[in-house]
């Protein structure tokens, strides 16, 4: 007989993972994940052996997927996407985490809120009301609470970020310190790649908070097993059906909800196979993704600290000629190449571990940037099943040149940071903002073209009525009852920051919802209410400090 739970999550991820810590407490929860779990007791800086064996592996390369044409690599996803107008038959794979934790267990731990502007665009394009800075502001602090989220100490800083950071200021771009989700993070490079995990459990994603938190509360976690679909009967989700590591079809049963948070791309497919689609044509359009490109150059000298890893310690957005912001952004700190081996992968560049740490060495004076465009004028989407997945993105026009916004953006970006370099004596640039328009245009089209797009959000978007969108803003299916989504499907357009924190928050305000209106607890606190005790707690020590500082003068 098949096992039955109060919730079933289906992907463990940013959104899935969160969410999951903050109901166990309240429910039975079963989490089923596609990828491994690499077990063992978190300790960061120090690692678990397993995680530390499956850190070693991936950098040996076995972490890149069987096949490029197929989505079924051990570790991670590579879906196949259409980018290119100019060359509809040509795809390039969108690689995405598989493993407990999804994308929160291997990115690069920026931590960035969105702009105020992205919250406009969430009413302007779904109409959501109940999705602003205030109300959303108790779930930032709850999971910058749990993920440890803090600014690295400028000592720590590459020295490449810190020289770039001064001579963008000098010619006058506003410069941000970039936060980051990392504890006790000893520095090593070896994440100088983004894609894979710390190995020394620095990186607090949900595997290294949440979820052990959830399973403590006595959540199950299945892992390498695929969700095929969810059941429903009589407009009803009443479990999933999955498939485990020995390839063997299972049903779990949900009393009270299902939650689908298989990330971007894997939540529309299940709601596919499931048969949403068929009452909610909106199920995986609407994909917004950020392309972006890297900059490396050469500096004079040999001591940027390059091989200490890839840090983006500092962000600023491309500033046009009246000195307002564009809807792209920098993070400079990025090595050699200042990519990642997901995109490494692409270009078939075997840099990883050891020899890629042995490549920055071996270059010191090399430094870097990434930039990000955030809001390219295109629409992508999501169609096929489960097992055989199409993912549209055509960025890329019948011209073979990235659309205009998006290009526009990404050369303003190309020149701003050649400008920065320059001014520290750059003697090499790649691409170098030097060349003709037309010899730029072509190169970042096929970069993004062959690479694909980071930060998939969209596809199962929340909305005040069913015909715009697939979920209501609490993320409960228009169609299905019983049926959540909660993942970076749901953000309602796109943002201008990486999406790690705003997924979280998401799930933070997923889970007060279903503690109280679907689990009926009513001790459990709200965000809102952690985020007075900590002002309360805060307040008290200040007090505290004052009266021992007094008492000290006093002495004195
Ligand atoms: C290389 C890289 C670097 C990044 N760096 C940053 C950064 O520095 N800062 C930042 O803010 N963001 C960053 N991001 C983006 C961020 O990590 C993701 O946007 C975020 O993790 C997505 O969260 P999610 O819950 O939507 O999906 P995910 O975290 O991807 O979780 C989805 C999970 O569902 C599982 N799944 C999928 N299909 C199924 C199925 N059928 N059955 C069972 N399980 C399934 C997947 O295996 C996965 O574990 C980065 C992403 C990547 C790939």
């Amino acid at each position: 007989m098949a096992d039955t739970y109060d919730v079933i999550i289906c992907g463990s991820g940013s959104g899935g993972g969160f969410l999951a810590g903050q109901i166990a407490q309240n429910a039975s929860v079963l989490i089923i994940e596609a990828g491994p779990y690499p077990a063992g007791a978190v300790n960061p800086g120090v690692g678990s052996p397993a995680r530390r064996t499956l850190s070693t592996q991936m950098n040996l390369g076995t972490y890149i997927p069987n096949s490029t044409a197929s989505n079924r690599g051990a570790v991670s996803w590579s879906y196949p996407m259409y980018m290119d107008q100019s060359q509809p038959s040509t795809v390039t794979v969108q690689r995405e985490a598989r493993i407990v934790g999804g994308g929160s267990f291997i990115n690069v731990g920026a931590w960035l809120r969105p702009r105020l502007v992205d919250w406009d665009g969430f009413h302007d394009e779904t109409g959501v009301t109940d999705w602003t800075k205030p109300l959303f502001e108790p779930h930032f602090q709850r999971a910058e609470r749990i993920l440890s989220v803090h600014r690295d100490l400028r000592q720590y800083w590459n020295k490449s970020s810190l020289a770039y950071e001064q001579a963008a200021i000098k010619l006058g771009i506003p410069v941000f310190e970039t936060a980051s989700n990392r504890l006790n993070c000893i520095r090593c490079g070896h994440r100088l790649d983004a894609g894979m995990p710390c190995k020394y459990d620095s990186l607090m994603g949900t595997a290294m908070t949440q979820i052990p938190k959830a399973m403590a509360s006595g959540a199950k976690l299945v892992s390498d097993a695929s969700v095929q679909q969810v059941i429903v009967q009589n407009g009803t989700a009443t479990g999933v059906i999955y498939r485990d590591s020995t390839g063997a079809l299972v049903t779990a049963n949900a009393r009270k909800l299902v939650v689908i948070s298989a990330g971007c791309y894997g939540s529309p497919l299940i709601l596919r196979n499931s048969g949403v689609f068929d009452l909610n044509p909106n199920v995986g359009n609407y994909l917004r993704s950020h392309p972006g490109a890297p900059m490396d150059v050469l500096l004079p000298g040999d001591d940027w600290n390059q091989d200490r890893g890839y840090q983006w310690n500092m962000h600023h957005y491309v500033m046009d000629q009246y000195g307002d912001p564009m809807d792209a952004c920098v993070h400079a700190g990025a090595g050699f190449m200042a990519t990642t081996p997901w995109v490494a992968a692409s270009f078939r560049i075997p840099l990883f571990g050891a020899p890629y740490k042995d490549a920055m060495r071996a270059w010191p004076s090399r430094a870097g940037a990434f930039i990000f465009t955030w809001k390219p004028a295109v629409y992508g989407r999501v169609v096929g099943t489960v097992d055989n997945p199409v993912i549209s993105y055509p960025v890329i026009g019948k011209d073979g040149l990235l659309e205009p916004k998006t290009l526009n953006d990404l050369i303003s970006g190309i020149k701003q940071v050649g400008k920065v370099y320059e001014s520290l004596g750059a003697y090499a640039m790649f691409p170098n903002p030097n060349d003709p328009i037309s010899v730029l245009a072509q190169q970042v089209s096929l970069f993004v073209s062959i690479s694909g797009a980071l930060h998939g959000q969209g596809t199962c978007r929340a909305g005040v009525k069913q015909s715009n969108s697939v979920v209501d803003t609490n993320c409960m299916s228009w169609d299905v009852k019983n049926l959540m989504v909660c993942d970076a499907s749901v953000i309602p357009n796109h943002i201008s920051a990486n999406p790690n924190a705003l997924i979280m928050a998401i799930a933070s305000r997923a889970g007060d919802f279903v503690n109280s209106q679907i689990l009926g607890v009513k001790s459990s606190p709200t965000a809102y209410d952690e985020m007075l005790a900590a002002q309360a707690a805060l307040a008290a020590q200040a007090q505290q400090e004052a009266a021992a500082d007094a008492a000290a003068a006093g002495v004195n």
